[in-house]
């Protein structure tokens, strides 16, 4: 076992920190100004983003506890996270900057410890996605570990200063993405895990779909996500200001503790350090193996990575396999009955919804994001056109959701 771990170390660290180096601000090494043409869309984009957002600037400061400051570094030295970095990023959109992601990263600026209710509490901005800790009968249940160990370790350790210094008491992976498990090491080493048989957590096919993802195409894939997230780009109006689902994604040293409880079942509930949880498996639609959950006694659901304060892609350009909207749309319309009494909704990107309407909304309008790109898609292949362009329905209007792209005609295709 320990040579796997070791595998796994040495290849996500190749993976994670495949083509990093220097920071460039644009391809060739200098960004330019904004164009006539970009100035002109980024003015149409911002009627249309209106001015939207209180609601979700009071969601994204709320349970706030402390914000962390300066840098995590690797045992080189090497800057992983710089907290200030995206200080820049206030006010009103600049030129360079698409009005609705310049809102969306102010959103994703709100970092640091958080209080999501009763005994659950979420790490936001160590990486790109949440660690959240929910409080067990002896110490934490972490749902997530971020991808690297320094960040994690980071996380935890910026958690235990602020809410006291207890034990991991189990490790939940939502599922098979790295930014959502390659910091195990950082929580748990494997002996610890062994030895205080801590239950750790994931839905089937959890282990399988994490090699198969990132180590058989791992190189690919790191590669591309230079080009997805931007890895490489100076912090600036003229680089990185966001990548949606967080801040940016850290690189440093990836690994993964295999799971000792594995969810088999659609649903399943099990008590985990006495906290009863109903896990839901939802795979094949935002990764392959994924699942969510609903804490009942504490009215919270968890929507794993299937609810996100953005609209995902469904072909990933970096090349993680390709994601069926129908199957998404469907795990969706489970959810709103399955998160029916809960008074908050915390997933594993960006901010939390509170309140039952608010929650029921949220969820369906996801729904209808991915439903409605399904049929619209399959209906206009059958009218013989191609080239679709995201396009989001009027029903999903006045929630936080950067979306890229904006309406447009398809392209009939050559007879
Ligand atoms: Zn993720």
């Amino acid at each position: 076992m320990k040579t796997l771990y070791t595998i796994f170390v040495f290849l996500f660290f190749l993976i994670v920190t495949a083509g990093c180096g220097a920071k460039h601000s644009g391809i060739g090494g200098a960004a330019g100004d904004a164009t006539a043409a970009t100035l002109a869309a980024n003015k149409r984009f911002a009627r249309m983003t209106g001015s939207a957002g209180v609601q979700d600037d009071e969601e994204a400061r709320r349970g706030f506890i402390a914000r962390p400051s300066g840098k995590i570094t690797n045992a080189q030295s090497a800057v992983l996270v710089d907290f200030d970095a995206f200080a820049f990023v206030a006010g009103a959109a600049p030129p360079t900057v698409n009005p609705s992601l310049w809102r969306h990263a102010i959103l994703n600026n709100r970092i640091g410890l958080f209080k999501v209710t009763d005994g659950i509490y979420q790490l936001r901005g160590f990486d790109v996605a949440n660690m959240t800790l929910i409080a067990g009968k002896t110490g934490w249940i972490v749902v997530d570990s971020l991808t690297c160990r320094e960040t994690a370790e980071a996380a935890l350790g910026f958690a235990r200063k602020h809410l006291g210094d207890k034990p991991v008491s189990a490790l939940i992976f939502t599922h098979s993405h790295i930014d959502h498990f390659g910091g195990a090491l950082g929580v748990l080493s494997p002996e610890e895990a062994a030895a205080r048989k801590i239950p750790v957590i994931a839905p089937q096919g959890f282990l399988e779909e994490a090699v198969s993802e990132n180590i058989l195409v791992g190189t690919a894939m790191g590669r591309r996500a230079n080009y997805q997230f931007g890895i490489t780009l100076e912090r600036s109006a003229k680089g990185l200001v966001d990548v949606g689902l967080g801040k940016f994604i850290a690189s440093g040293k990836s690994g993964i503790l295999p799971p000792t409880v594995v969810i088999r079942q659609a649903e399943e509930a099990r008590v985990v350090d006495g906290v009863r949880f109903v896990f839901y498996n939802v795979p094949g639609a935002e990764a392959p193996a994924e699942l969510t959950f609903l804490i009942p006694e504490r009215k919270a659901y968890c929507g794993a990575e299937l609810l996100n304060r953005t609209m995902h892609n469904l072909l990933p350009v970096r090349g993680a396999k390709a994601r069926d909207a129908l199957r998404w749309a469907n795990y969706l319309q489970e959810a709103l009955e399955q998160a029916a009494d809960a008074e908050v909704c915390f997933n594993t990107h960006n901010h939390p919804v509170w309140g039952r309407a608010r929650i029921a909304e949220f969820i369906a309008k996801h729904r209808d994001v991915y439903k409605y790109t399904h049929d619209q898609t399959i209906r206009l292949i059958n009218a013989g056109l191609n080239a679709p362009r995201n396009r989001r329905p009027d029903s999903t209007a006045g929630f936080a959701c950067f979306v890229p792209g904006r309406p447009r005609l398809l392209r009939r295709s050559a007879p």
